[in-house]
């Protein structure tokens, strides 16, 4: 029997969150659930670190990470891979190429916002940072902080955000190679918040959809804090339509996103069932294909 309810989608100070992993398993503990995934982008810095908290606090803790494929404007894709082996070679040098893929970029921004009189420079977004992958929310934080904007959304819209003066996109993999290196790594590939997809119509969605299960995808994810109760059930019917697991979780930043709670999703839970399917796709992966170190 699966009871309790669990988050499968959150992101620490190892990426552009504001808690440590420590911090957000004991938050985690706290919210009363039963498991975690931590899923930072690009890296996976905080799992060793979130899997001994979780060990401590008797948490279930399954490594993740959150990549981003290339995908038409406006739209964003992106693709969580859950239990990689943080150890596994491949993965390693896939972490090394999506974090040089940020150091191309952000030096561009930053150069816009100098053009656009904003003072900024790169080192106060590393010290942002703290030495952890470089994210555009540290330097909205900043922009807030030096009074440029008066919120992190603001500063996405007036600033760095998708169409705004001083975005710059990151080269990124293709969904493809998003998904084989997932899997080369010992890690279920997982298409996070489809809402952000921004596909004109169900036809649309499900040929997307449809294309990345030919390419290896093995889940959904159904429950988001951008999916509202109708969104839930569409992609819950197209996840079991498609014979993909459905998975969930808040997508929490910390005071980065000021309004995400850990554990909740536009106050939904997210059912422990979710956390035990994922689970058992990842034993029955790594039997399938054995990961060769
Ligand atoms: P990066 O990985 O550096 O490109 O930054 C991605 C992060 O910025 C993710 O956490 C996104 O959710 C966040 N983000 C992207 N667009 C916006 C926006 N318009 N408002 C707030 N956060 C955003
Ligand atoms: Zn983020
Ligand atoms: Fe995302
Ligand atoms: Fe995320």
């Amino acid at each position: 029997m699966s009871t309790g309810f669990v988050d499968l989608h959150c992101h620490s100070t190892a990426s552009d969150g504001v808690l440590t992993p420590t911090q957000v398993v004991e938050l985690a503990k706290r919210s009363n659930l039963s498991a975690l995934a931590l899923t930072d982008h690009d890296t996976v810095a905080g799992v060793g670190e979130a899997a001994s908290a979780a060990g401590s606090l008797g948490l279930d803790f399954i490594a993740g990470i959150e990549i981003s494929a290339e995908y038409p404007s406006p739209g964003t894709m992106h693709i969580l891979g859950y239990g990689v082996d943080p150890e596994n070679p491949q993965l390693k040098s896939l972490t090394a190429e999506l974090i040089a893929g940020r150091d191309n970029r952000n030096p561009r921004i930053v150069a816009k916002l100098n053009e656009l009189g904003v003072a900024v420079t790169m080192k106060e977004w590393e010290d942002e940072a703290k030495g952890s992958v470089l994210g555009r929310p540290h330097l909205a934080a900043i922009l807030h902080r030096k009074g440029y904007v008066s919120s992190i959304k603001q500063a996405f819209d007036k600033y760095i955000g998708q169409g705004a003066p001083a975005y710059f996109d990151k080269e990124r993999l293709t969904p493809r190679q998003a998904i084989e290196r997932i899997r080369a790594s010992g890690g279920v590939p997982v298409l996070a918040h489809p809402i952000q997809l921004r596909t004109e119509n169900d036809a649309q969605l499900e040929r997307v959809v449809k294309d990345l299960l030919d390419l290896g995808l093995a889940g959904l994810e159904v429950i988001h804090s951008d999916h509202d109760a109708a969104l839930v059930e569409r992609y819950t019917q197209l996840a079991d339509r498609f014979g993909l697991i459905k998975t969930g979780g808040s997508d929490f930043h910390g005071s980065n996103k000021p309004n995400i709670e850990l554990g909740l999703a536009r106050g939904r839970r997210i059912p422990r069932e979710f956390y035990e399917r994922l689970i058992e796709k990842h034993a029955t992966q790594q039997q399938q294909a054995p990961v060769r170190a």
